[in-house]
């Protein structure tokens, strides 16, 4: 077995899982997460009026279900966590799908 981590339960996260067991049955996958509940901005950003946005949290959870794949929430990767280095000895490969946590500025006055 193909032991995988990805960093990020959001969109991109889920979405690297599925494809990963989609392309071969012998890939096993824990999709980490810093915070306990999965699907990253979907569920913390978008508001719950955009009913057609939020209805994709369907889609990602049937992906978490999935029997190679694993949800393990709470886990911070990096700094204050699982040191990067304690991952890439636990799993075959590491992919990091974090999101962007803050703002990037243009340095454009105003
Ligand atoms: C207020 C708001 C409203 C939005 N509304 C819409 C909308 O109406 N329609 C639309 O299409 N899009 C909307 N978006 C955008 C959409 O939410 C994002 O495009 C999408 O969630 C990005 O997916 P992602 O997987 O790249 O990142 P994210 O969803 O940000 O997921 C990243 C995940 O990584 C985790 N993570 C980060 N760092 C670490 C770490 N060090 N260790 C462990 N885990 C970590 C985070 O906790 C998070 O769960 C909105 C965004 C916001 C902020």
């Amino acid at each position: 077995m193909l032991r995988v981590a990805v960093v990020g339960s959001g969109p991109s996260g889920c979405y690297t899982a599925q494809s990963l067991v989609q392309q071969d049955s012998e890939v096993c996958v824990d999709v980490l997460d810093r915070l306990p509940c999965p699907y990253g901005l979907v569920r913390y950003g978008v508001a719950p009026d955009h009913e057609k946005i939020k209805s994709l949290q369907n889609n990602l959870r049937a992906v978490l279900e999935h029997d190679r794949i694993r949800f393990l929430g709470g886990v911070q990767v990096g700094p204050g966590g699982v040191p990067v280095a304690r991952l890439r000895e636990l799993y075959h490969a590491v992919v990091y799908c974090v999101g962007a946590a803050t703002d990037r500025h243009l340095g454009v006055p105003g």
